[in-house]
């Protein structure tokens, strides 16, 4: 028996945490204002 710590780790979902803004599309600007207000300019929600 070995004690790999690769063994030990829990799996890890490839996939990221965050997603495109589904109201800019990730670009965070929004046609009305400068910042997309979904998003708050960040891209992502
Ligand atoms: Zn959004
Ligand atoms: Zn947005």
């Amino acid at each position: 028996m070995t004690d790999d710590p690769d063994n030990l780790a829990p799996p890890v979902d490839p996939a990221p945490k965050r997603w495109l803004c589904c109201h800019c599309g990730g670009t965070g600007v929004d046609s009305y204002a400068e910042s997309c207000l979904h998003c708050e300019g960040l891209g992502f929600c």
